[in-house]
């Protein structure tokens, strides 16, 4: 079936909820992804930085495959191996915490939420509201939603979750002017993703532990894009040594198989006790057998380091870029994590964004004037030479 017909069949059959670029996929590996006629495409956003080690990993379809063939699913009614073992392994790379196991971020996120409140709730405190901040994205259920900083994917939606605020990202005035004794938790992204690839200020976690610490506020970092390795190190928190008590993770946590999770400091994490919080399917045995394989090969093939390694060349390219085209304001993010903010009329990067796919590269647009990069892990160096390439070649022809 070629692409157009697989569009057809949406038009008619398929929720209108996406603003879909004009391609169906049907096959890839690595960087590399293929459409339903034939085209081949670089793709440096890797399903929303969800594919941290490419189109089709051999170690996670293996993994997969195998456990697939074993066992594919039992409800937490019961215990099995590879849940237990992805556990171990997290809070392993994490923080001292036990793990907790969903199917996607909003769900991470939610589960935080919730415990959060349970938390305050089981201490016997009147504490409830969760402070965010703004330009933020943590989901689309109605909790993570309420949490989510950005009024336009509030609108229509009301009335959302009582009990949350948002103040301005970065700037720790107005997060302490903001926090009283009803504060029970506040949710940060170490780096903000949707909201336009923005990394954290120096100190700003410190100074959020400090004000958590002084007031009994649970710190929750959403490391939903930011982490699994994406900033150079395992979660982007441990650039600063801050260490969250709640910390949320999906995305790349799978390497492209659905799985969430939320690792809690015990003593957090002991409000959860049986019957409080659960998920049919939350850390089924192929989610984490997907994820076991994606942590042992970011070890075994020393990911970390490539992601160091690329990132230093991509941001130098990217700022040579600043002098060919002012209005390229600024180029930021943490790691294979990447922004190019431009001084544009609306709609401008949508179209670049559109014409690089026509020439074959994957990329997004986001908040109408960031240019966001969401490579695989392992990607080359070359390949992403490849990508600023086709990139500048658009620049030059829809902006100069
Ligand atoms: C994508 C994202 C989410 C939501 O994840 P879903 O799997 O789409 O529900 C939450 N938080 C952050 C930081 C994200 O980037």
């Amino acid at each position: 079936m070629n692409s157009q017909k697989i569009v057809k069949k949406y038009e008619k059959s398929v929720a209108p909820n996406y603003g879909r670029l004009p391609v169906a996929l049907l096959e890839g590996k690595g960087c590399k992804v293929k459409d339903a006629d034939g085209k081949v495409y670089l793709d440096l956003l890797s399903g929303l930085g969800a594919n941290i080690l490419g189109h089709s990993p051999t170690a996670v379809t293996t993994a997969v495959a195998k456990q697939a063939k074993k066992l594919m699913h039992t409800s937490n009614l019961f215990y099995t191996e590879p849940q237990g073992e992805l556990a171990e392994e997290l809070v392993k790379i994490a923080f001292p915490s036990q793990a907790l196991f969903v199917n996607s971020g909003a769900e991470a996120v939610e589960s935080a939420l919730k415990l959060t409140r349970k938390y305050h709730h089981d201490k016997g405190s009147s504490s409830f509201e969760i402070l965010s901040t703004s330009n933020s994205f943590h989901g689309r259920t109605y909790g993570a939603l309420s949490a989510t900083g950005q009024r336009k994917y509030h609108t229509g939606f009301a009335p959302l979750v009582p009990g949350f605020g948002h103040v301005p990202y970065g700037k720790i005035s107005a997060m302490t002017s903001a926090a009283n004794d009803r504060t029970a938790g506040i949710i940060v992204e170490v780096v903000q993703g949707e909201g336009g690839v923005n990394p954290a200020p120096d100190g700003y976690l410190q100074e959020l532990r400090e004000l958590c610490d002084k007031y009994d506020i649970l710190l929750i970092f959403d490391e939903v894009q930011c982490g699994m390795g994406r900033t150079g190190k395992w979660f982007a928190w441990q650039h600063e040594g801050v260490t969250p008590d709640i910390m949320t993770l999906s995305k790349g946590l799978g390497g492209g198989f659905p799985i969430g999770a939320m690792l809690a400091k015990p003593e957090v994490m002991s409000s959860f006790g049986p019957g409080t919080h659960a998920s049919t399917f939350g850390g089924g045995p192929m989610a984490c057998a997907a994820a076991l394989a994606v942590i042992e090969t970011i070890k075994e093939k020393k990911v970390l380091q490539n992601v160091v390694k690329v990132s230093r060349m991509v941001f130098s390219e990217l700022e040579k870029m600043k002098e060919e085209f002012p209005s390229l304001i600024e180029v930021r993010g943490r790691g294979l994590m990447i922004g190019m903010e431009f001084d544009l009329p609306p709609g401008v990067c949508t179209d670049v964004v559109a014409e690089c796919l026509k020439e074959g590269l994957i990329i997004n647009c986001i908040q109408d004037k960031v240019i966001r990069f969401l490579p695989p892990l392992n990607v080359t160096e070359k390949e992403m030479m490849n990508g600023i390439e086709i990139l500048r070649g658009v620049l030059c022809k829809k902006i100069s």
